[in-house]
């Protein structure tokens, strides 16, 4: 059990976290969101007691993580992080990257632990690679593997998929978080898109000016988004009588109060996202068709 009690934290004068608490329990996916700048890396920086907190406690277990002025070595076996900017060994491979901190006294567990977890991050191919000659995207996969060859109980992952083309992104995250579910580590994930949330997220904690404004199941927050930050989180939105409605949720209809002028059509694949104007307002909703610009179209909510 992680426990963040009541943590604030500064580098300068001017806090970037401020009173935090939460709670992750083994095995739990817990998904940490927020704009550019709202604090995730720190956040997740400071469980891993790289910095001094100015307030508050961090426990894993019974164990507190202590920052540099009381623990000269950071970081712990039981617990991993993985930061937006990985670090590996580029001269050498990428199965000797992710063995490099396993025992060699037993040469055939490091080998079958390595080539498990090349399997989790689908590197097959790339084992015997020089990590220089990778790419960005096959760096962080490595960086990855890396971080679960000693098993931790608990992984604290910066925009793990960032680098990762949309190619691989989708089998890959569904590989990792399965894997971290089956063994029960316990996974923090920064993050700013919603993909790496939905479908894998037990709870999604959203930081905003310093603080948590909300701790909360994704489909929760998803339902009953109460601020724009967190609408436009799952995708676009408009607030309409001042109800936030997602673009899936305005339907178009025969007859309505809610008329709209219609002004660029964009091609999603399944849908088109309709851009039109309401009231001088710009909206936006989903439409099966291409809709000209300069058509009247009756909306209604379905929520
Ligand atoms: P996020 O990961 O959500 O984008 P960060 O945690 O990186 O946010 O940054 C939070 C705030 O802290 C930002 O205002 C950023 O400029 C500031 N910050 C981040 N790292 C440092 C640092 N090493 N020294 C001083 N300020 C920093
Ligand atoms: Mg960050």
């Amino acid at each position: 059990m992680l426990h963040v009690k009541n943590i604030t934290f500064s580098y300068n004068k001017t806090s970037v976290l401020k009173s935090l608490y939460f709670d992750a329990k083994p095995g739990e996916n817990i998904a940490i969101i927020g704009e550019s700048g709202s604090g995730k890396s720190t956040l997740l920086k400071v469980l891993y007691g790289e910095y001094d907190l100015n307030e508050g406690h961090v426990f894993w277990k019974d164990k507190e993580i202590l920052g540099p002025k009381f623990n000269l070595v950071v970081g712990y076996d039981f617990m991993k992080y993985v930061a937006q900017e990985f670090d590996l060994m580029p001269f050498i491979t990428v199965e000797e990257n992710i063995g490099k901190f396993l025992s060699r006294f037993y040469p055939e567990e490091k080998q079958m632990r390595t080539d498990e977890l090349i399997k989790v991050v689908e590197l097959e191919a790339f084992a015997k690679t020089k990590v220089k000659t990778l790419s960005g995207g096959q760096k962080q996969r490595v960086a990855l593997a890396r971080a679960l060859a000693k098993q931790p109980e608990i992984i604290l992952l910066d925009e793990p998929f960032s680098h990762i083309d949309n190619f691989k992104k989708q089998s890959l995250r569904r590989s990792v978080f399965k894997y971290l579910k089956d063994k029960n580590i316990t996974c923090l994930v920064a993050t700013h898109d919603k993909e790496d949330v939905l479908g894998f997220a037990d709870k999604m904690i959203v930081l905003d000016d310093n603080k948590i404004i909300k701790n909360d199941s994704p489909e929760t927050l998803y339902k009953n988004p109460e601020t724009p930050l967190i609408a436009s989180f799952f995708g676009e939105f408009n607030a309409i009588n001042n109800n936030l409605v997602y673009a899936n949720q305005l339907k178009v209809v025969k007859t309505s109060n809610l008329k709209a002028n219609v002004t660029q059509s964009y091609f999603k694949g399944n849908h088109y996202l309709i851009q039109a104007n309401l009231d001088g307002n710009n909206i936006f909703f989903e439409h099966h068709s291409n809709l000209k610009k300069g058509k009247i179209v009756a909306l209604k909510i379905e929520v």
